[in-house]
């Protein structure tokens, strides 16, 4: 191995975020401020094994900051799973003599920049993801982009309920993590959130939606998290069989992918730039095995503790929730 890393990568993983573009361009523009040589891998991890790399200037990232998706485009691969498969990732990675790579993605391309990490390449890792699942790190990439686009979803839906006193169930992505559904209902108001995190009755649901209609409210927004359980399909079917007592009519809106598409917000870009830049210094500068957070300023936070286990959403933010719907 060579003392000082004059080449490296940069790769874009697993589940897509507001937030990628900056990030990419950041890593690209410092490394070549640095006198790095940048190599551009696309689609993950699948890209890596097959070979998909081409080298990056500063002009291959104008134009993106406030553009959604991944210039690089993203991916799942099975592949990388299999030690047989990670070994195919280091002779491309060798082939076309990247150094060091930067691995931007959740908690699942985080364990894959790990075990490239243990056999021994420099990598680091930064958490892109809009679970906000990731330890080391108070937020991910793409988290308040997300958000933006669940609470300005809330505020609508709170037009048309209101206007026709109605419960509305809105899902909110975040795998098995509620801190997505826990923040967009603060942020938006609403009167319920479900989440994987907290363990409800379906009776306590009921008692809620009613009360808010006994109240005197005019809507009641349910904010659940696609990772609760039984499930938002399970919760409506149950509670149109109790139409006539609950006061509201039920609609469901799923608002699905659209939380993970468009531009970045300010806080995001800047947050993408930050990571991006510091992640380069600290690659060139030995530090790889870790992972960049955002911890009161930029931390480093080795990769192996970083996916130990999925970080926990704050009671207090709950117990907040709950104060707020009242
Ligand atoms: P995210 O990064 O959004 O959490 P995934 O969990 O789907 O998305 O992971 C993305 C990719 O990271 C997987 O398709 C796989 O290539 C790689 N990966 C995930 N877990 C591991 C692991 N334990 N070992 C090696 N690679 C992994």
């Amino acid at each position: 191995m060579k003392e000082k890393i004059e080449c490296i990568g940069v790769l874009t993983s697993g589940g897509d975020n507001p937030g990628l573009n900056p990030c990419i361009r950041s890593v690209v523009r410092t490394a070549i401020q640095m006198g790095l040589k940048v190599m551009g891998i696309h689609r993950g991890f699948e890209g890596l094994m097959d070979g998909e790399i081409e080298k990056m200037d500063t002009r291959s990232v104008s134009n993106i900051l406030g553009r959604g998706g991944t210039i690089l485009g993203t991916a799942r691969c099975p592949r990388f799973h299999d030690p047989k498969g990670r070994l195919e990732a280091l002779r491309t990675l060798n082939r076309h003599g990247i150094e060091g790579v930067v691995v931007i993605g959740g908690n699942g391309s985080l364990r894959g920049a790990l075990e490239l990490s243990r056999m021994g390449f420099p990598t680091i890792g930064i958490p892109g993801t809009i679970d906000n699942d990731v330890n080391g790190t108070d937020i991910s990439i793409g988290v308040d982009t997300a958000l933006n686009t669940i609470i300005d979803a809330i505020d609508k839906i709170k037009d048309t309920a209101s206007s026709h006193n109605r419960a509305f169930l809105i899902e909110t992505m975040g795998r098995n993590s509620g801190y997505l559904a826990l923040s967009s209902s603060i942020a938006g108001g609403a009167e319920l959130v479900l989440i994987p995190e907290v363990k409800i009755t379906f009776d306590e649901i009921v008692e809620t939606i009613k009360g808010a209609y006994i109240g005197g409210k005019s809507h009641c927004i349910v904010v659940i998290a696609e990772g609760w359980k039984p499930g938002t399909r399970e919760l409506v079917k149950k509670l149109n069989e109790l139409k006539d007592e609950l006061g509201f009519s039920v609609r469901v809106t799923q608002l699905g992918h659209v939380q993970r598409g468009g531009g970045a917000s300010a806080f995001d870009r800047v947050l993408a730039t930050r990571m991006g830049a510091a992640a380069v210094k600290e690659l060139v500068s030995g530090n790889a095995g870790n992972m960049i957070g955002l911890v009161n300023g930029i931390v480093l936070t080795p990769l192996e503790e970083a996916v130990a286990y999925d970080k926990r959403i704050s009671e207090d933010l709950y117990e907040l929730a709950k104060i707020m719907a009242k």
